[in-house]
């Protein structure tokens, strides 16, 4: 995967990162004071990117499948 489609993946505008909207408590939905109920991949021109919204991936499970043994010479 290319860089500039990675950024696009992971950074991609919508109003669940929004600034001005609010998650439902259901989370299918965005309570927005400008728009009004909207979608959560809905985009608008006032849009200011809040990064406290964004959830960071969990880390890969595999990493903790090691014993001391494998760490013994
Ligand atoms: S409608 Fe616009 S202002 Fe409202 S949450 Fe979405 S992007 Fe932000």
């Amino acid at each position: 995967m290319k860089n500039q489609e990675y950024v696009e993946q992971e950074y991609r505008k919508a109003c669940r990162y929004c600034e001005h909207g609010q998650l439902s408590s259901d989370q299918t939905v965005v309570l927005c004071p400008k728009k009004g109920i909207v979608e959560t991949d809905y985009l608008c021109k006032k849009y200011v990117y809040d990064p406290l919204k964004r959830v960071p991936q969990q880390p890969r499970a595999t990493m903790t499948d090691f014993s001391a043994e494998d760490f013994s010479l």
